[in-house]
């Protein structure tokens, strides 16, 4: 069984109302994080799903606005707590950042809990990649021996298995977002199942009109697609596009050109979340396919 669970599904940082971030949990219990919500709600978050930090084996940032980007040093922090339990056996955390971000906020994590580094602490654990932005799909396997490594060349194809040992491969693709543009990228997991087969879920992050998205990852089991925008709810959608957002329609229209299972439309905005079939029916206008608008906290199983 593979897990996905939406901590958080808003936009803003508004802890209150939607946060931002998304789990996907392994057959095995291993958590990758993808983005880590503004602040401490990721903290309540985990708590509530209920995730552990001991599992947490990698966290990816799709770009480093605080909405997605400012919970990281409460994550390391409570991996660093996990790791003075008892008996605990954690291991590294692969923190997997858009490149021109690593500095930044690795910089941002000490300043707000200075000495986070060092051994008594997180120590080595947290082990910090650069995604690059110019190489089209960069990746990362994470081993059950609880390793990483870099994957041979990979194409654009669907994998159908994964190689031996492999728990589950991080693979990134940079897209256009921001106003002025700024380093951001799209996430796909694949997951291995007990079985010998693959899941694969792709979160777009933040991302202006991308039908090329399709080939982070076609025909995956689930697309996360944000929806900053709908059109029936009278939204300036030319100034969505040119601060780098997608309308629930683009959400559509891509989960159809990749020919997903499910879309799931998050980067909801708090000013009119409480009711989100507008976007629901939106994005169904241009995808035969089922369409979630999950609350924090929702989960499905691929
Ligand atoms: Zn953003």
């Amino acid at each position: 069984m593979a897990r996905v669970v939406f901590l958080g599904t808003g936009s803003t940082g508004d802890p209150s109302r939607r946060s931002a971030s998304t789990a996907v949990v392994t057959p095995g219990g291993d958590v990758i994080l993808i983005d880590v919500s503004g602040g401490s709600e990721i903290v309540s978050a985990m708590r509530d799903a209920p995730l552990p930090w001991a599992r947490l084996r990698a966290v990816v940032i799709t770009h480093q606005h605080f909405d997605h980007a400012s919970g990281l040093p409460f994550v390391l922090f409570w991996s660093a707590i996990a790791g003075k339990a008892p008996g605990a056996a954690v291991g590294p955390i692969e923190l997997c950042v858009p490149g021109p971000a690593v500095e930044g906020l690795r910089a941002a994590c000490d300043t707000f809990f200075p000495g986070l580094y060092t051994p008594w602490w997180l120590g080595d654990r947290a082990r910090w990649h650069g995604c690059d932005p110019g190489q089209f799909l960069w990746a990362l396997d994470l081993l059950d021996d609880g390793t990483s490594v870099t994957p041979p060349a990979i194409d654009h194809g669907p994998p159908a298995t994964l190689p031996e040992g492999v728990v589950a491969r991080i693979v990134t693709m940079a897209v256009s977002h921001g106003a002025p543009p700024m380093p951001a990228q799209a996430v796909r997991i694949d997951i291995a199942m007990a079985d010998g087969s693959v899941r694969r879920v792709v979160v777009s992050g933040d991302t202006g009109p991308n039908l090329e998205l399709g080939k982070v990852g076609p025909e995956p089991d689930l697309l996360v697609h944000e929806a900053s925008a709908v059109a029936s709810l009278g939204h300036d959608l030319d100034n969505a596009a040119t601060i780098g957002h997608a309308t629930a329609a683009t959400a559509g229209r891509v989960a159809t050109r990749a020919r997903v299972k499910r879309l799931a439309l998050n980067h909801l905005g708090v000013s009119w979340a409480a009711d989100p079939s507008p976007a629901r029916e939106e994005a169904a206008a241009h995808f035969a396919g089922e369409v979630l608008v999950p609350n924090d906290l929702d989960w499905l199983d691929l």
